[in-house]
């Protein structure tokens, strides 16, 4: 389960191209939350700019060095058409088909696309905002307020009973089939072990003990940091809050229902508690 996935053996990270650039570069291009491909197995575009492919982009940010080229995110405005020789692909489902260290670096682009969007002007005195050198950031000229493109951190546990696991269904998922484990958002002054026991609790009325770490994962949709932990049941009754839950129970550990896709963290978790504990 501590096995690392780093998209950091293909790329390496950069905040300004400080030389002209005289190859093509990658582009992770987004537009109304899609991303621009090749249809030739679903391959970024590489180009020297993106008017090569008759497109203009509202504004651009350097990514840094992927396998040797440069690399770029853009945003395009949202009537930007996919020209010939190029598609849109929905991020989420690119899950299931981009090579997993594309699908991260993806991940990441549209983060620093939507922040630099939503940070053009100065949140407390609303002047125009400037990059800082050298960083993922920008900076107030005239109040000095800075921002830095901001993370939603998440906790997601697998609660484990003897030989079996709670695996809830969400009210929006009703009727879908799919289970899944507990997760919710860490609030403001809470720990992340906090945050569990609080999300177990109030979603479906039982406590837990014995909090171990497992993994985490970037799920940018829009723009959470995930935090995978295993819990031992300790006490309670399920109680679902049906706001949220549509119904939870314990189920045997060679008998699951439907569960999330491969390669989302809440599978992995549940993959790895069957491999551990049947
Ligand atoms: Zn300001």
């Amino acid at each position: 389960m501590y096995q690392e996935e780093s998209i950091y053996k293909r790329y390496q990270r950069g905040f300004t191209l400080d030389s002209e650039l005289t190859e093509p570069a990658y582009w992770l291009a987004f537009g109304r939350g899609r991303m621009l491909v090749t249809p030739d197995g679903l391959h970024l575009p590489c180009h020297k700019s993106l008017e090569e492919l008759g497109i203009t982009p509202v504004r651009t940010q350097y990514l840094g060095i992927l396998e040797g080229k440069h690399c770029f995110s853009a945003e395009l405005s949202p009537d930007t058409e996919a020209l010939e020789g190029t598609e849109y692909l929905d991020l989420m489902s690119a899950y299931s088909v981009l090579d997993e260290d594309i699908y991260l670096l993806a991940g990441k682009a549209t983060q620093i696309v939507t922040w630099d969007q939503t940070h053009q002007y100065c949140g407390r005195c609303s002047h125009e905002t400037e990059y800082i050198p050298g960083e993922r950031g920008k900076k107030c000229p005239v109040c000095g307020f800075m921002s830095y493109p901001r993370l939603s951190p998440a906790t997601i546990t697998a609660v484990i009973k003897n030989k079996q696991i709670l695996l809830s269904q969400y009210a929006a998922f009703r009727g879908r089939g799919m289970h899944t484990i507990i997760a919710g958002f860490v609030e403001p002054g809470e720990t992340l072990e906090e945050c569990i026991h609080r999300e177990v609790f109030e979603e479906v009325g039982v406590r837990v003990k014995n909090l171990k770490y497992l993994k985490s994962q970037s799920w940018p949709f829009p723009n959470s940091l995930m935090m995978g932990f295993l819990a031992e049941y300790d006490s309670g009754e399920i109680k679902v809050d049906e706001t949220e839950i549509a119904n939870a129970d314990w189920f045997d550990l060679d008998n699951l229902p439907e569960i999330p896709p491969p390669l989302s963290i809440a599978r992995r978790i549940i993959d790895w508690v069957v491999d551990t504990y049947s």
